[in-house]
């Protein structure tokens, strides 16, 4: 390659990875972002969209639009095959892209861990259609409930108890205490909300303090916090479980886990449970043109286990890998990928947060504001951080939630 001209890098997946690199690498690169949707989503805030705390457009930005500054290209679609010897890669429009380098970013998948019934009766959490999804299906059974005048009662069941699983249940929650009780007091007393982990205690990646006030948090919000419980295979409106006893569940919500996409199959690179085998340098095994970046990436962590699937860890590697393809380029010598662990914080409803940086604990409303802060300060775009905020004032100051529109049929 002469240095004369700028590195082809083609980025397969625009989210918190990808673009972190498409952006890093700036007008230094000639870059194309490959991704089946032309917009990045904010997973972080997507189960505020689920429980009507959000619109959904607030928490997607327009790919181009992140371009735009640095001229990167976009293509919207998905990878089929590479072409290794060549170094180009097709997708399934049929167009051919050639690339100095291949940036893999295509993100996670929901984990099922082989439990029956979890694609047929679960809803995921991962993608916006699946979060106006589960708010649909969190409405219409209200709407159903709102006919009956008996002790008739519904349950929706969130499996998982990390942050999502429990940012999930506390939003539900609030939703049914405040805005559901104004529209049919009733319905809303017929609704009874489960939170399922497998696990001794919910958010085992915090410390056992801020674990136990989180569960108390959400027990005070009434949600049923069941631990130690595994299920053992999801079916039409019920859950069974793995002692032989079952539970009803009228929607039920995965949020156990995920895995490395496994679009990732198609590009014939070596993949090492569920993520792609990778150097410390950012280079996939054997593949010194291509790197892997975010929740794909098989690098592994101080712990010795494989780095957390979290947005830091996406941006982090991101910008590295944006970096180690400038030195490639400049034939400098390699640098190796060292994770730096900014702490973890999750919301568990109004004022209720925890954060956990290092040996720093703290929780209630200074956690709730710094939760708010950042990810506002995350958040892509003027437009979505003003529409966030005008979402989280009007919440905050009606206790209403005025997206909960049935919006996902005729
Ligand atoms: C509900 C939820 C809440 C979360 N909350 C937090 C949080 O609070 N804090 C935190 O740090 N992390 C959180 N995470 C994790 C964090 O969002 C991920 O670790 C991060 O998004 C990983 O970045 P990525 O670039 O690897 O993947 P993503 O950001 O998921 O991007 C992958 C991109 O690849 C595209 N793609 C996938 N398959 C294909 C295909 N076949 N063809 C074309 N394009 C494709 C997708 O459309 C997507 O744009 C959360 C995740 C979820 C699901």
């Amino acid at each position: 390659m002469s240095l004369s001209r700028k590195p082809r890098v083609v980025i397969l997946g625009g989210g918190f990875g990808g673009m972190a690199t498409a952006q890093a690498l700036g007008k230094k690169a000639d870059v194309t972002v490959v991704d089946r949707h032309n917009y990045q989503t904010f997973l972080p805030l997507l189960y505020q969209v689920s429980t009507a705390g959000l619109a959904a457009d607030h928490v997607a930005y327009p790919i181009r639009g992140a371009l735009q500054k640095t001229g990167g290209k976009f293509r919207m679609g998905s990878p089929i095959s590479v072409d290794h010897r060549n170094k180009t890669v097709k997708l399934d429009s049929s167009e051919v892209l050639e690339f100095d380098h291949l940036v893999v970013a295509m993100g996670s998948v929901t984990a099922d861990f082989g439990t029956p019934g979890v694609e047929e009766f679960a809803l995921g959490m991962k993608t916006i259609h699946e979060a106006l999804q589960i708010r649909a299906e969190v409405m219409r059974r209200f709407e159903d409930l709102c006919r009956f005048e008996d002790d008739t009662r519904f349950a929706v069941t969130v499996v998982g108890g990390g942050p999502t699983g429990v940012e999930m249940a506390g939003a539900l929650a609030e939703l049914v205490r405040g805005p559901l009780m104004n529209d049919q007091a009733h319905a809303a007393r017929h609704i009874d909300i489960r939170l399922i982990e497998a696990g001794p205690r919910i958010l085992p990646m915090f410390s056992e303090s801020l674990s136990a006030k989180s569960q108390k948090a959400l027990e005070k919000l009434g949600v049923k916090v069941m631990t130690n419980t595994a299920v053992k295979e999801v079916e039409w409106r019920k859950i069974d479980l793995k002692d032989g006893s079952s539970v009803p569940s009228e929607v039920t919500i995965w949020a156990a886990g995920v895995k490395g996409n496994p679009a990732m199959e198609a590009l014939t690179l070596p993949i090492v449970g569920g993520r792609l085998e990778t150097e410390e340098t950012g280079q996939v095994k054997n593949y010194p043109h291509i790197w892997a970046v975010g929740d794909v990436v098989g690098i592994k962590g101080a712990n010795g286990r494989p780095l957390p699937m979290v947005a830091p860890v996406a941006m982090q590697t991101g910008r590295f890998v944006a970096d180690q393809i400038l030195r490639v380029h400049h034939k400098q010598p390699l640098r190796k990928f060292k994770y730096k662990d900014k702490g973890s914080m999750a919301t568990i409803g109004r004022h209720k947060a925890i954060v956990e940086v290092k040996k720093i604990r703290y929780s209630g409303v200074l956690a709730w504001f710094t939760w708010l802060f950042l990810h506002l300060f995350y958040l892509m775009g003027g437009r979505n951080r003003i529409g966030t905020i005008a979402d989280w004032f009007w919440n905050y100051f009606t206790f209403d939630r005025g997206n909960r529109h049935i919006m996902d049929s005729m």
